[in-house]
């Protein structure tokens, strides 16, 4: 792990020190300047909702880096003219809780995105959108990129937080017909004693087979 540049990163390139929650992206983006820093999950409270609570305090950050422009484009009045843009990058992780096992695990992000900046909404939707690959956004001179790595991240979180493969699920739970998951059982007992006894009926108990696999891999063999 590089632990180099702690806190807050104001290094750009040559130039001054960026402050990324009041950034003149207008000049930030005529001077060709760069800028890059490191964010903590605590750093992007609303991204910090999707991590559980018990995986907040969990090694995950997120590196970023972001680059002025300007590009020529044609006016009104038939001259060109440099127009603003921002290229942002995100590269990182964080801790989402599994859907399917229902454990943390920790999530790549890589966000590489190209801004147009415009001046106003107005001037936003009257923008000619005519690539896939380009957002336009309103700019200002007290721009928050931190606001705006975290609206990206938030984009890309997937639709279903889960393991590619996860790692203590019993066949018995991963290949349950339809991939349903076991929280609403179907059957209700007809004896409600308190015990929680369950297992009455031919299938397997999916939670009894969790329960033998954490039991196995807990404490290492004071069963055998
Ligand atoms: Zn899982």
């Amino acid at each position: 792990m590089t632990q180099q540049a702690g806190k807050s990163g104001g290094a750009g390139g040559a130039g001054g020190v960026v402050d990324p929650h009041a950034l003149d992206v207008f000049e930030f983006a005529r001077s060709g300047r760069q800028a890059a820093g490191g964010l903590r999950i605590s750093q992007l409270p609303r991204l910090s909702n999707e991590v559980p609570a018990d995986a907040r305090e969990r090694e995950a950050s997120f590196t970023w880096q972001a680059e002025g422009s300007t590009q020529p484009e044609l006016q009104d009045d038939g001259s060109e003219a440099p127009q603003p843009y921002l290229r942002l990058a995100v590269h990182g992780s964080a801790w989402l809780e599994c859907q399917r096992c229902l454990a943390p695990y920790e999530q790549a992000f890589d966000v590489d995105a190209t801004y147009r900046l415009v001046a106003s909404e107005e001037e936003a939707e009257a923008y000619p959108l005519d690539d896939d690959e380009l957002d336009v956004i309103v700019g200002s001179r007290q721009f928050d990129l931190v606001d705006l790595i975290e609206e990206e991240l938030l984009l890309s979180l997937p639709l279903v937080p889960k393991h590619d493969v996860c790692p203590q699920v019993h066949e018995s739970l991963s290949s349950g017909a339809g991939g349903e998951l076991a929280g609403e059982a179907g059957g209700q007992s007809s004896d409600e004693g308190e015990g929680g006894k369950d297992g009455e009926g031919g299938k397997p108990n999916p939670f009894a087979a969790l329960e033998a696999l954490k039991r196995d891999g807990g404490t290492g063999g004071n069963t055998h």
